[in-house]
């Protein structure tokens, strides 16, 4: 098995070190991130300047992009036959509900879901790394899964408790589930007087009951959400051509 792995957090974070390390036992691996933090990135593209992969001496690729910007690059500008599965993470900090559609480490996997690949989103919930080295056996074990009962490809989220490996919960089925809206900007002065703005806190659950993502790591869980790209809303979709008509 030939396995891409990609992350936001750039590629000299310690998750996708620990995720490369632990897939290594199991399949070939190929590591092309983002030479720097790229959290928050969603799913832009860098159209306005041109992009460099560079070999660093681990073996890793890092380009000077988005985490989607890596894994286009990997999947149609570095030869070699495509993966067989591409995995993105582990990310410091959760990526649950709403976070989805920020997330670079979801942006990753989704990336390679839309050129036909089966990709796998980790993130740990939460920030600092604590019990990294059990959230990366959880990633391995996740991958030696078969998920036949799926269609190829498929986009798997997948959030870890940051817990002792003996102390982490089965693999629980979720949907997302929702934040309220975001903690407003905290406004600030910049060293000569000019206001300047910092993103604030992503809000607090709204929809965190049983079935989602937040439910389950927050009972200890590993949550696995399948995921999809098309936005449309089908019941507004109905109304709107019933209105229309
Ligand atoms: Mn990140």
């Amino acid at each position: 098995m030939r396995i891409l792995i990609s992350n936001d957090d750039g590629y000299l974070a310690p998750g996708i070190n620990a995720l490369a390390d632990a897939l290594a036992s199991i399949a070939e691996i190929i590591v092309v991130a983002p030479d720097s933090n790229r959290s928050g990135a969603s799913n832009s593209l860098s159209l306005d300047r041109p992009l460099t992969v560079t070999r660093a001496a681990n073996g890793f690729y890092f380009v000077n992009g988005t985490p989607t910007d890596c894994v286009h690059i990997a999947l149609t500008g570095m030869g070699d036959a495509p993966p067989d599965l591409v995995v993105s993470g582990i990310n410091n900090g959760q990526n649950m509900g709403d976070d989805t559609l920020y997330s670079g480490t979801v942006a990753a996997a989704t990336e390679a879901y839309l050129f036909g690949i089966p990709a796998i989103a980790f993130s740990q919930v939460n920030h600092g790394w604590e019990h990294l080295d059990a959230a990366a056996r959880v990633a391995r074990d996740v991958v030696q899964r078969r998920f036949d009962m799926l269609p190829s490809p498929y986009l798997l989220n997948v959030n870890i408790p940051n817990l002792p490996y003996e102390a982490i919960g089965a693999l629980t089925p979720t949907r997302l589930g929702r934040r309220h809206q975001a903690e407003p900007v905290i406004r600030s002065q910049d060293p000569r007087g000019r206001e300047i703005f910092w993103i604030g806190a992503p809000g607090a659950c709204r929809d965190a009951g049983e079935g989602t993502d937040f439910h389950a790591t927050s009972h200890g869980m590993v949550s696995i959400t399948p995921l999809q790209v098309d936005l449309t809303h089908k019941t507004q979709l109905a109304l709107l051509a019933q209105g229309l008509a």
